[in-house]
């Protein structure tokens, strides 16, 4: 059976050239940067050009602004408690409704915990972020706006850099959550005035457990992790070398072919999404009218189950995934179809479809051959739209 993998933006695979170039990271060249000798020296060598790669990739300034952290979670977590830290007479977060759920779930801890006041800024139905209500909350009280850079779940952009200037007039630390966006879009930081960005190499064809922060020169700064002096003290623990060495190799990678991949994957993406709507009537493209990442179709049925319609389809061999989460035991829309108020007959009906650079045309034919014949059978037959009898039992799941 022809295997078809659209499920990039959960996680992507890494690609040969990245694997061979950690290889010898793991048990030849295997040593602490932190060391006087060879090894050590070889290691930091090795980071360094790793570091100098994804500053060209993201437009920074200086490679000394990148932190490499385990992960885009860490980023996240590291910019909102840093800003906190490091602004105490500001106790206000400035976030969207939409945020992932590394931003969502830890301000929704501080606002219970630490008494820090969240202001979530709402979406219109396709996506774009309410001004006026980001422009009313921003005060001499705002410590920091973290607002992300792409969706994960529907690919929709925010205009970021705007935001961030909007966010310094009220003398606020800005961050944005870059993790679908880097490698996929051209991202030039320092003609913007953005303090922090978040990345995560398994999003870009590096492995899993890899991410940085872009932390700009002259951001004031807390450490997360504390206990050692490892990347200029602001962020302790020895070293990833063979995943930062991965992640730079990817870094490389992308942006070498950004411009051709951006546009292979936004002709393939627009050739699957106007064949769906051409097969398929009564569906809704979300964030269709906006500015959205070339890979990503979030597209909802009437009538079906999106998480029906993924255990279908992977009978078939395509992977893909739904826009719902597990909450108490059923399957719920998740928060950001919630939050674009997604009209009712299609919100449970919803599946995102993420391409990479290494899909192809064959591959989109695929999902066009089966995709139409699933929907309309789940509307023929609404009780096959319970899983249930499916092999892939529901459990604690969440939208990546
Ligand atoms: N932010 C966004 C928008 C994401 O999509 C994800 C991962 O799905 C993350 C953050 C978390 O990144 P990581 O998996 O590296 O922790």
């Amino acid at each position: 059976m022809k295997a078809v993998y659209l499920d990039n933006n959960a996680t992507t695979r890494v690609l040969p050239d990245v694997v061979l170039a950690m290889l010898p990271f793991f048990a030849e060249t295997y040593g602490n940067p932190s060391s006087v000798h060879d090894f050590g020296s070889i290691a930091r060598g090795a980071m360094r050009q790793a570091r100098s790669s994804l500053q060209t990739l993201i437009g920074a300034q200086f490679a000394d602004e990148i932190v490499f952290t385990s992960s885009g979670t860490e980023a996240n977590n590291t910019a909102i408690l840093s800003a906190l830290e490091s602004m105490p007479d500001r106790n206000e977060l400035v976030i969207t409704a939409i945020e992932h759920s590394s931003i969502l779930l830890l301000c929704a801890e501080l606002e219970k915990h630490r008494g820090i006041k969240v202001h979530s800024i709402p979406v219109d139905q396709s996506g774009q972020l309410d001004i006026a209500a980001y422009r009313a909350v921003l005060s001499p009280k705002t410590a920091l706006v973290s607002i992300m850079w792409a969706n994960n779940e529907t690919g929709t952009l925010f205009d970021v850099a705007t935001l961030a200037d909007l966010a310094h007039q009220a003398g606020a630390l800005f961050h944005t959550d870059a993790v679908q966006a880097v490698g996929k879009l051209p991202i030039d930081l320092k003609s913007t005035a953005i303090n922090m960005l978040s990345l995560s190499g398994h999003k870009f064809h590096a492995p899993k457990g890899i991410g940085a922060l872009y932390l700009r020169r002259g951001t004031p700064f807390v450490p997360l992790l504390r206990g050692g002096r490892q990347e200029r003290n602001r962020r302790a623990g020895t070293e990833n070398i063979p995943a930062i060495v991965g992640l730079g190799n990817a870094a490389e990678l992308a942006s070498t072919e950004l411009l051709e991949n951006e546009k292979r994957m936004r002709r393939l993406r627009d050739r699957l999404e106007s064949g769906l709507q051409r097969e398929i009537d009564d569906c809704l493209v979300i964030g269709q009218t906006q500015p959205r990442l070339p890979h990503v179709l979030s597209v909802a049925f009437a009538g079906t189950e999106g998480e029906a319609i993924v255990a279908l389809v992977a009978r078939a061999g395509i992977a893909c995934s739904t826009g719902a989460a597990c909450a108490e035991g059923s399957m719920q829309p998740s928060h950001v179809l919630r939050a674009l108020a997604v009209p009712d007959r299609f919100i449970r009906g919803a599946i995102r479809l993420s391409l990479s650079r290494e899909t192809h045309g064959g591959d989109v034919d695929h999902v066009l051959e089966v995709l139409p014949a699933i929907v309309e059978g789940l509307r023929r037959q609404p009780s096959f739209n319970r899983v249930d009898h499916l092999p892939e039992k529901r459990s604690d799941r969440v939208v990546v």
